[in-house]
């Protein structure tokens, strides 16, 4: 059973002074019996006066007391410091381990003995889930690093050596290159607004301005926006049904939400596919289907479409403008919203976004 430190503590130092003072009580108690009886055979045998027996009876009480003090405090001096010890021990590991991950040192953890038996195998408990924090965010801020610059590389290069054989006279600037160029640029930027975006919205300080929002409205919206680049590219998108549900959202980025999702379904579904729309109400809350009969996602990388810069068969998607962090924008959106986002899909068949909402009731 967990019990507190302090109770603990107290309950210790109780039973500490208890077994002092009976131990004391104990020796006072033989040690004055003891003296008596001797004072007792001194009277019937001795030739002393009877004053002086009782100075002697003074004197030895007072010695014995003096003693059993002497005792009792060296026993409390004794057990002081092995209470010290036992309490600063864990203390003093916790300082050195601090210190080593204040060091840069993220993989060092305190020794637990099975659950939190008090505060300070909390505070143990506490510390080591930091250090796990933190390793985690040290692991995710170098793979963010080399993702960014693998990402920035790619188009980097191909501009520099398109301005360089510019320069040397070897290409002429026609008009398709230089819109070839200018797309190279239009998907940095995209990046650099998406990292952005991800930024802000993974933040502890952004906050969504959240107001009642029809579901069919901003579905519409979408939809109405984007048949244009469907027909382009003759997908046929429809809608089922959707409940007439209210989400309490930024509509905005509900908008976002549903874009992020409608884009992928456009960019890999081949021409003469379909992308259908399907909702229904689920106690407190509204679930959206985004079916597509595009290429489909293999099942190993289907658990990790919504991380950062992940992109299934990279060279591919990056031809088709994907950076990799529409998923991850569109699942920091969703969970701020209280909502979730998963997916299903069949290779070859087609995907489906599934996301779940909280609707006003
Ligand atoms: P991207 O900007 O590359 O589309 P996302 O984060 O939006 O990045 O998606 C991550 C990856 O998941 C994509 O690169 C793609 O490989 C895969 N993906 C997402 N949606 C679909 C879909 N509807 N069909 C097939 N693959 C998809």
């Amino acid at each position: 059973m967990k019990r507190s430190l302090s109770f603990r503590l107290s309950i210790l130092l109780i039973m500490y002074t208890g077994a002092i003072l009976i131990i004391a009580s104990i020796a006072m108690i033989h040690a004055t019996h003891y003296h008596f009886q001797l004072y007792g055979n001194e009277m019937e045998e001795s030739h002393h006066s009877t004053d002086l027996l009782n100075s002697h009876l003074e004197q030895a009480i007072i010695q014995s007391i003096g003693l059993t003090i002497g005792g009792a405090l060296s026993i409390a001096l004794i057990l002081s410091i092995y209470i010290a010890r036992r309490i600063s021990s864990p203390l003093i590991g916790m300082r050195n381990l601090t210190l080593v991950m204040a060091g840069g040192e993220r993989d060092v953890r305190l020794p637990l003995k099975g659950a939190p038996k008090d505060e300070l195998d909390e505070l143990a408990t506490s510390i080591n889930h930091l250090a796990e924090q933190l390793q985690q965010q040290e692991q995710l801020r170098i793979a963010m690093t080399e993702n960014i610059a693998h990402e920035l590389r790619t188009p980097l290069t191909t501009l520099n050596s398109y301005l360089a054989a510019i320069q040397d006279g070897v290409w002429e600037p026609t008009p398709e290159r230089i819109q070839s160029s200018r797309e190279e640029i239009f998907r940095l930027i995209q990046l650099v607004q998406d990292l952005e975006e991800l930024q802000i919205f993974s933040s502890s300080d952004f906050s969504l301005s959240r107001k009642a929002v029809p579901l069919q409205r901003s579905i519409e919206q979408v939809m109405g926006l984007m048949r244009p680049s469907f027909k382009e590219h003759e997908i046929q998108l429809s809608e089922g049904y959707i409940p007439c549900a209210t989400i309490l959202a930024d509509e905005s980025r509900l908008v976002q939400i549903w874009t992020n999702i409608l884009s992928n379904a456009l960019k890999f579904t081949p021409k003469g596919g379909n992308v259908r729309l399907d909702g229904e109400i689920m106690a407190d809350s509204v679930l959206i289907t985004v079916t597509d009969s595009g290429i489909g996602i293999p099942a190993e990388d289907l658990p990790h479409i919504f991380e950062r810069f992940y992109r299934v068969e990279k060279s591919r998607n990056r031809k088709m403008g994907g950076g990799g962090l529409g998923l991850a924008i569109t699942k920091t959106l969703l969970e701020r919203h209280g909502g979730q986002v998963w997916a299903e899909s069949d290779e070859g068949v087609g995907t489906q976004i599934h996301v779940k909402l909280p609707i006003v009731q």
